[in-house]
């Protein structure tokens, strides 16, 4: 319906700037082009989305920035290779920092495939010894430092803890967790609300990922957001989504 109605406005502002000559180009057609989104979740905390393609499907996918006074750490890379560069010119031009570390939420293409990139510029990179044996193991880049689970890190005033609760989309799948806002960014752990399926699984352990989602909402009881790793992420359905497919799914 929504889509209907924007491309009905899309039209008629079309058929208004061809009638008026005036060369206008419509918003939301722009922003879909366009291969970077930063979003503001809080001061703080900023969404990035980069775009790829698998199996002949356009995907979005979601990840995470902080900033922190010693400058902005990346919580996974772009999953398009083309970008691995212009996120760090964006977030240089809107905050004025440097990116000091990035952290890699599992080891696929979508949350890793910067590392060899930003180990070769000299960013300090980070994963979890799963991660980086996973990465090995098929022949990519691996972080060039090990992280340690359940640890609160504290960076430049602000806080993140890294954490594992069994394989569900990936073997090794951590989730973020910034304990002063409450958010969770659960990387390809979680689906967004809206997903029709699980989607690639193959690499995973579809059986534990119920079991071990329990495990994670035990330990965080209270979520004030929750980051999907792919597409919309704005509404508050990622858990009960991510339980309903995984239950359909038995
Ligand atoms: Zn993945």
């Amino acid at each position: 319906m929504i889509s209907l109605l924007s491309a009905r406005i899309r039209g008629l502002l079309v058929s208004f700037c061809l009638s008026t000559g005036l060369l206008c180009v419509s918003p939301a057609v722009h922003a879909q082009e366009k291969p970077l989104l930063i979003e503001k979740i809080n001061p703080k905390l900023y969404l990035y989305t980069t775009f790829n393609t698998f199996d002949g499907t356009k995907y979005a996918a979601n990840a995470v920035y902080l900033i922190t006074k010693k400058g902005v750490i990346l919580f996974d890379t772009p999953w398009d290779s083309t970008q691995y560069q212009p996120l760090l010119d964006s977030i240089k031009q809107k905050h004025n920092l440097p990116v000091i570390a990035v952290y890699a939420t599992h080891w696929h293409e979508d949350r890793a495939g910067g590392f060899a990139y930003y180990n070769h510029i000299g960013i300090p990179t980070y994963a979890t010894k799963m991660t980086n044996d996973l990465l090995k193991a098929n022949h990519k880049a691996q972080a060039a430092h090990l992280v340690d689970l359940n640890k609160t890190y504290k960076i430049g005033g602000q806080s993140f803890v890294l954490n594992f609760f069994s394989p569900g989309h990936s073997m090794d799948n951590v989730v973020i967790w910034f304990p002063e806002y409450k958010i969770l960014d659960g990387g390809c752990f979680i689906k967004s609300s809206e997903a029709q399926d699980l989607g690639f699984t193959a690499d995973g352990d579809v059986k534990s990922w119920k079991p071990s989602l329990a495990r994670l909402l035990t330990k965080y009881p209270q979520i004030n957001m929750v980051i999907p790793g792919h597409d919309a992420w704005k509404d508050n359905g990622q858990i009960k989504r991510t339980e309903a497919l995984l239950t359909e799914k038995k």
